[in-house]
């Protein structure tokens, strides 16, 4: 059994947090695991805990059909996963205990993936991700679309470009004319790495 079978083994089983008693499903992720681009949500909502799978819901429609257009970008050749693996109830926001049980299991994702581009979707996953790679984080009104190096021993070396959340685009519209320039941004960086 590889290292990453073991950690999902293990995912599906966790009890590290509380979520984990009001889950239906544990939702790892899914995709490509020889993906050069990583795409990290926030937690799963009520469609993927139900499916057990990533951005099954609406913002998961909108990801699809338009911001991955957008990159020049097929679901199936990407890795989808979100910073907590349970359904926060309600949809809350995860807890910083929460994030922090739950981060392990990211990281090994991360370094048994390694994305050359790792794409973070909303708040959440952003100053997450930030936080553990040691960059400097600010508003995402300042940080959206940008590349930011990481260098890492246990993960890798790796871009990290922050976006707003795909349900933003939903409830504000007017911000979603700015993800599609990022999702462009995203595209031309990708190629620029080939
Ligand atoms: N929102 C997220 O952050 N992740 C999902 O998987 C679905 C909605
Ligand atoms: Fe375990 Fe993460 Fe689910 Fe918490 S959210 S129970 S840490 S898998």
């Amino acid at each position: 059994m590889s290292e990453f079978e073991k950690t999902l083994n293990e995912v599906m089983l966790c009890r590290k947090c509380r979520l984990s008693e009001s889950r239906t499903n544990v939702v790892f992720g899914e995709g490509d695991l020889k993906a050069e681009v990583m795409l990290v949500g926030e937690a799963p909502g009520f469609n993927e805990d139900k499916e057990g799978k990533p951005f099954v819901g609406q913002a998961g429609k909108m990801l699809s059909e338009t911001l991955l257009k957008a990159a020049g970008l097929k679901r199936s050749r990407i890795y989808i996963t979100n910073v907590v693996k349970c359904r926060p109830p309600g949809n809350r926001e995860p807890t910083d205990e929460e994030v922090e049980a739950c981060l392990p299991y990211l990281e090994k994702q991360i370094q048994f993936i390694r994305p050359k581009l790792i794409v973070a979707l909303g708040n959440v996953a952003a100053g997450t991700l930030f936080r553990r790679f040691n960059i400097k984080t600010a508003s995402m009104g300042s940080i959206h679309g940008k590349v930011f190096n990481v260098s890492t021993l246990s993960c890798g070396n790796f871009k990290i470009i922050p976006s707003y959340h795909p349900a933003t685009a939903l409830y504000k519209p007017n911000v979603s004319g700015v993800m599609m320039g990022d999702w462009v941004k995203i595209g031309e960086v990708l190629r620029s790495l080939k």
